[in-house]
């Protein structure tokens, strides 16, 4: 006779562990009786016990933050002007040079931002 992983009474039916090996009455196990049954053979092969289950409620720390990369979109675009304006002045040597150091100054505008926010998530 096989005994509760829980409450240690006998049982003659119930829910078997997949990882401990040990079974569980349905209430036990946080289970309906009809729940279990309803499950393909498959899952119940494979069914764990709550000591056993994976959480669900805890969430991976590295879950991705849908605003995080967008705040950065619109000097993407002005990056992309400004090497558009860049090309299109290239042969005018002195408007070049004044475009590169555009384009520099705001690289550097733009890394001072990325510092930005990496100090805004820690
Ligand atoms: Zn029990
Ligand atoms: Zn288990």
């Amino acid at each position: 006779m096989e005994k509760c992983g829980v409450c240690s009474e006998n049982l003659s039916e119930g829910a078997h562990c997949a990882t401990c090996e040990q079974w569980f009455h349905y209430q036990c196990a946080g289970v309906t009786k009809s729940g279990y049954q309803r499950l393909s053979k498959d899952k119940k092969l494979n069914w764990r016990c709550v000591k056993c289950k994976p959480s669900e409620t805890a969430h991976p720390p590295n879950s991705p933050r849908p605003d995080s990369e967008s705040d950065l979109t619109g000097t993407e675009a002005v990056l992309t002007e400004i090497r558009a304006l860049s090309a299109k002045f290239a042969p005018l040597e002195g408007l070049k040079e004044e475009v590169l150091a555009l384009k520099k100054e705001f690289l550097d505008f733009k890394s001072s931002m990325n510092t930005q926010f990496l100090r805004r998530r820690q």
